[in-house]
């Protein structure tokens, strides 16, 4: 027994039973390189890529920079990535950074920052709010939660699927400390009037937020490439702050990020020092406090190794992808929402049930999100794909699948959810696992199938919604 893993062993395990448990540990996870993902990984196919990347990170993969002082070498990295960063962004002299673990948390310490500002300015007595419209990230909802503030999500255009303008006006108060701009926003991958955006909020003093986690590393390169990007960036006057992953489109391993202030003051209020314990001096510019430097040595390798021609040369691999598919799914019927001017597509379907489609594709080994759309706004359901460069060599193969899914989708009833509904009426701590059993999902596993849930989360209540889905974690084997 106290061999097996889970148990710490008391002769410690060979490096060969180590490799062997982990890589028997990775038997069902799916396999980035093939293709048939479109969320998740920004899969390059480049093999010299990774390689440089990781030796990087294995370089670098002990040190820690919660003292900058003892590894003033992420200093000089960091610096470099938010220069280059900076340079894509058209930021000017006083621009500076922060390098994170994930668009979440550079979105946090957007609003952290803007959050202390607005306190300094406006006093302590009210609950700060932050304004977005209705498709900005969650990340925001979370920063929310987590710094008690008010979420405040503006309804879209039901017909361009974008902010309307208008009502952003009327949602900013006395007591907005932040306005989010999504470029492009993640459900439809649309790019916010930024421009129009910042003329509103300049002349009341609000802090602008644009969340670029998405589009930072690639709106750039689709611009260089004659596409018609509107401007988004650090080059509008009214922006303070804007993130970038560079773990999406910058190709990096997971775990990196930029938040780019306009100016120093701004970061100031970013960061988070105290001396008030007998302990080390304790300053915080992220929200983790001790953190390797392995993410940032691979950030810095990647974003040197590809350099602009690299950038150049993926970004039109997804271009002829998203030809072909685009393609394949006009052909079929399916109805683009958003204005596809970016590497993000979604449809929907006017004569299949687009959540049994997900199902049917999954089988086929393609993994497309689900999205629940807007009941209120008459926004159906739809999919999400994000689009990288691996995809140019499956195209074909997926569009073939996508035919015979769509035959096979069309005989499929609507998942019917009126029971489960009745259910969900007068629902207890005690009876969640029942719920979990009708859905499919009541061993813990995650689902075969993901229709009847997609269908159900689209007219839950939200907080009911949520709370099953937290219990399901915490459950889950
Ligand atoms: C991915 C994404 C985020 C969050 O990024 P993580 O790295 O997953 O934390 C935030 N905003 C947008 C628009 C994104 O696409």
């Amino acid at each position: 027994m106290s061999d097996t893993p889970g148990h710490l062993p008391k002769k410690p395990l060979s490096p060969e039973e180590i490799i062997d448990t982990l890589k028997s540990y990775s038997a069902s996870d799916d396999e980035p390189g093939r293709g048939g993902l479109f969320a998740y990984v920004y899969e390059t196919g480049l093999e010299d890529l990774k390689d440089i990347a990781h030796k990087a990170y294995n370089l670098y993969a002990e040190k820690n920079a919660l003292d900058f002082t003892v590894f003033p070498s992420v200093l000089k990295m960091e610096r470099d990535i938010f220069n280059i960063v900076s340079e894509l962004l058209h930021g000017g002299e006083g621009v500076t950074g922060v390098f994170t673990s994930g668009g979440t948390e550079s979105n946090f310490l957007a609003v952290y920052a803007a959050r202390n500002y607005f306190r300094k300015k406006k006093g302590l007595d009210v609950v700060p709010e932050i304004v977005m419209p209705m498709t900005a990230h969650p990340s925001f909802d979370k920063a929310g939660d987590y710094l008690g503030m008010r979420v405040k999500r503006i309804p879209i255009d039901p017909d361009t699927l974008k902010l309307n303008l208008n009502l952003l006006d009327e949602y900013i108060t006395d007591e907005t400390a932040i306005v989010i701009a999504s470029a492009p926003d993640w459900p439809f991958g649309n790019i916010d009037p930024v421009k129009e955006i910042a003329e509103i909020t300049s002349e009341k003093g609000v802090w602008l937020h644009v969340d670029a986690c998405l589009g930072g590393f690639i709106l750039p390169f689709l611009k260089k490439l004659g596409i018609n990007i509107p401007d988004f960036d650090l080059s509008i006057d009214g922006v303070y702050s804007i993130s970038a992953d560079i773990h999406k489109y910058g190709y990096a391993p997971k775990g990196a990020s930029t938040l780019l202030f306009r100016d120093g003051e701004l970061k100031l209020y970013s960061i988070y020092a105290s001396v008030k314990w007998p302990g080390y001096i304790f300053i915080n510019p992220t929200m983790l406090s001790s953190r390797s430097l392995g993410p940032v040595a691979a950030a810095w390798a990647a974003i040197h190794y590809l350099g602009e021609e690299g950038y150049i040369s993926l970004t039109r691999k997804i271009l002829n992808a998203k030809n072909k598919i685009m393609n394949g799914f006009e052909e079929l019927g399916f109805k683009l929402l958003g204005d596809c001017l970016t590497t993000v597509l979604a449809y929907t379907h006017p004569s299949i049930n687009i959540f049994n489609l997900v199902d049917v594709m999954m089988k086929r080994g393609w993994h497309l999100q689900a999205q629940p759309g807007v009941p209120e706004l008459d926004i159906p359901p739809n999919i999400h794909l994000t689009l990288m460069p691996i995809h140019e060599t499956i195209s074909d193969e997926f569009v073939k699948d996508l035919k015979t899914a769509v035959e096979e989708a069309r005989e499929m009833p609507r998942p019917n959810i009126e029971p489960i509904l009745t259910l969900l009426e007068n629902i207890e701590f005690e009876n969640i696992g029942d719920i979990l059993n009708l859905v499919g999902v009541g061993g813990g596993e995650p689902p075969k199938e993901t229709a009847l849930i997609n269908e159900l989360i689209r007219v839950m209540p939200p907080e009911l919604a949520e709370y099953i889905l937290k219990y399901f974690v915490v459950y889950m084997k």
